[in-house]
């Protein structure tokens, strides 16, 4: 069944929501060190930002250990999805993605109407790397793995997804979207930036959007090839779309470590009163490694959307492996009681 995009929710009139809890943001963020910086460039931003961009790329670049020509900046992550989408949508060949994962990048492909090839999750919810490595031939356009995946909030093994990289990029390349990963304990053992640094033809992407909370402020980037930064940088704007302020505050949040490791427990906090609150009602979830939790549902899940939503609670809704489920993004605590008071009265 089609499912609502990310885009149609977000661009839905949400007015008044007690609970935002449907787009997988931080509350929590962004950063007061952030907001300042933010303020101090107000005056100066007459002038453009790419001096800024600069700066952030050879900063990211140095603690990666990659070169700044390994990395290609924009507007948060999703104008990079596009790029990646247009120039290997209109290759001829397929995009091979899970089913369900975050939708983006295959929906702008089928635009130029790239074969999309959904391969189902494994029964634990994870992206199902075999069957995907079974689909992938000589004209494949590229393979989508979102690592933790969203919608399920499941993430693969790392010494496993190497390897698949390891083999599959011989054969095409391998986007890695990585939006989630400052949410597991180790993101600097578990990034798929050390593929890239052997030289394969693998591509992360990365964002502030989430554990930065800067959804709203629009700062992404991909690290790649230094030949495959070059040909996607054709198709986007690259560091000169982002905002001064949106780029002098990314500089100060991107090792703030106090306000990283702060965001994390009182996410880790809010997901603890939800589990606890799922578990009072007997209802089951997939253990989540980000920022929301899929958990089954008893009813039809378009109307427990909309009779969270009349109560001021947002949440997203999902149908898969035979099943209606609700995706709840992991938010303030008042957000999470309001859920909670909300969901008692339906469930
Ligand atoms: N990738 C994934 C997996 C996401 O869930 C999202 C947003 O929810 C994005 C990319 C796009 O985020 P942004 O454009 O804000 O970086």
């Amino acid at each position: 069944a089609p499912q609502p995009t990310e885009e149609a929710t977000l661009l839905a009139e949400v007015p008044q929501l007690k609970a935002r809890l449907l787009a997988n943001e931080n509350p929590f963020g962004p950063s007061e060190k952030a907001k300042q910086a933010m303020l101090d460039a107000v005056a100066t931003s007459y002038q453009y930002p790419m001096a800024y961009a600069r700066e952030l790329a050879q900063k990211i670049a140095a603690y990666e250990g990659v070169t700044p020509e390994h990395i290609l900046l924009d507007a948060g992550s999703s104008p990079l999805l596009l790029a990646a989408a247009m120039h290997y949508g209109k290759q001829g060949g397929a995009i091979i993605t899970g089913d369900p994962s975050y939708d983006d990048l295959p929906n702008k492909a089928r635009h130029f109407n790239t074969p999309i090839i959904p391969v189902p999750l494994t029964a634990d919810y994870k992206l199902d790397l075999d069957a995907m490595e079974k689909k992938v031939d000589g004209k494949t356009a590229l393979l989508y793995i979102c690592n933790p995946n969203n919608p399920t909030g499941t993430v693969l093994e790392t010494a496993k997804l190497k390897a698949f990289c390891e083999r599959v990029s011989k054969k095409a390349p391998v986007f890695v979207d990585e939006a989630y990963i400052d949410y597991l304990p180790d993101p600097q053992g578990t990034t798929l930036i050390d593929a890239v640094k052997k030289g394969q033809n693998v591509i992360v992407a990365r964002t502030f959007s989430k554990l930065h909370g800067f959804a709203g402020l629009r700062v992404g980037y991909i690290v790649a090839q230094p030949e495959t930064i070059k040909t996607l940088s054709n198709y986007v704007v690259g560091g000169m779309s982002i905002s001064a302020p949106a780029i002098r505050a990314a500089l100060v949040s991107y090792q703030d470590q106090v306000f990283l490791q702060d965001a994390l427990k009182k996410t880790l906090a809010s997901k603890q009163f939800l589990y606890e609150t799922l578990r009072k009602e007997g209802y089951e979830h997939i253990p989540s490694f980000t920022n929301f939790v899929m958990f089954p549902l008893r009813m039809d899940s378009k109307r427990f959307v909309d009779e969270m939503m009349k109560r001021g609670v947002g949440v997203r809704h999902w149908q898969f492996a035979s099943k209606e489920w609700c995706r709840v993004s992991i938010g303030r605590l008042d957000e999470m009681q309001a859920f909670a008071d909300a969901f008692k009265q339906i469930s």
